[in-house]
């Protein structure tokens, strides 16, 4: 069994990223600029939006975060949207969710400019995914697929089982694995709450893509020998051992499946720490306008 380091790859990915940015600052170009807009004082978003913030500075980019009170209006957040569509600093920027009740997040979500939507989440970037064209692809599964290509797993013609279908997790992976490409070329089911009998679909399964927020979901009995099993969930449950009081739990019963797989990314540690790697290599993209000429 081979434990997939999100860490470690991730951090391979900042230090490309980083040597790039060195190189652009060298030749006299653009430096990456990254803005972040954050609502409300929400621990988990705050934790979130800082690291992003402080990834920048790590890789050479600037950075921008904009704070507002939980209070703050739709039209206040869409004036200040419409301000960084226009900016000539700032190359891609993300609005941190999930907003207060009194604002329409999808309407939010429209307003950014999709050449600036460096989180994928624009309708107009998800349907570029969908039809193979470039795009900035959301940084969650844009990070599985880096796991599985840097540590060479085979995917073509395999059976991949996801788990979950969200527009930022489930959904988009299930597309990605399907696709003409490698990673991909895979014959993808997407399970979800209303499927019948999990366990006969996760059974077959070469690959297992996780990304529920269950506990213990994934039991040793579901999984076949050898297979690769990425787990997305992270849950916190409370734990009086820990200093914060809680420690983090994916989908799977990492113990009794771990010796089953072929490899299995942990959690913490596994899919996680790259979000924030796929998030600076989108906003890379951005200010080198790859994504729209
Ligand atoms: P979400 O929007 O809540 O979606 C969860 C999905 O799981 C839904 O499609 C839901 O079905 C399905 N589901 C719920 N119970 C199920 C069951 N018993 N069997 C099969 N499917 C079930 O969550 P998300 O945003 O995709 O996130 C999923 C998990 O990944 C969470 O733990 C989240 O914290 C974690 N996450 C981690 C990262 C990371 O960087 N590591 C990033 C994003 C999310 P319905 O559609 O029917 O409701």
């Amino acid at each position: 069994m081979i434990l997939l380091d999100g860490k470690k790859t991730s951090e391979a990915i900042q230090q490309e990223i980083a040597a790039e940015v060195a190189q652009i600052k060298e030749n006299g170009g653009k430096v990456p600029h990254l803005a972040a807009i954050l609502v409300g004082n929400d621990g988990g978003s705050v934790t979130y939006v800082t690291n992003k913030v402080l990834a920048c500075e790590k890789v050479g980019f600037g950075s921008t975060l904009i704070r507002y009170e939980d209070d703050v209006t739709e039209e206040e957040l869409l004036n200040k949207i419409q301000e960084l569509n226009e900016s000539e600093e700032v190359d891609g920027f993300i609005v941190q969710l999930p907003l207060p009740k009194h604002i329409d997040s999808q309407k939010v979500l429209e307003a950014i400019d999709p050449k600036k939507d460096v989180d994928g989440f624009h309708p107009v970037n998800v349907g570029r995914m969908v039809a193979g064209l470039s795009t900035f692809l959301p940084a969650t599964p844009a990070g599985i697929l880096q796991l599985l290509e840097r540590y060479e797993i085979p995917t073509d013609g395999k059976n991949c089982v996801v788990i979950g279908r969200s527009n930022i997790v489930g959904s988009p992976m299930s597309i990605l694995m399907a696709k003409a490409a490698y990673p991909g070329n895979a014959t993808v089911t997407l399970c979800h709450r209303n499927t019948i009998n999990l366990p006969h679909f996760t059974q077959q399964a070469d690959i297992i893509i996780s990304a529920v927020g269950r506990p213990g979901l994934i039991t040793a009995d579901m999984v076949k020998e050898g297979a690769v099993v990425i787990d997305v969930g992270t849950t916190r449950v409370s734990d009086a051992t820990r200093k914060a009081g809680y420690r983090l739990r994916g989908d799977v019963d990492f113990d009794s499946v771990a010796p089953k797989c072929s490899y299995i990314t942990p959690v913490p540690g596994g899919v996680g720490p790259l979000t924030i790697a796929m998030l600076l290599k989108n906003t890379l993209k951005a200010a080198k306008r790859e994504v729209y000429a």
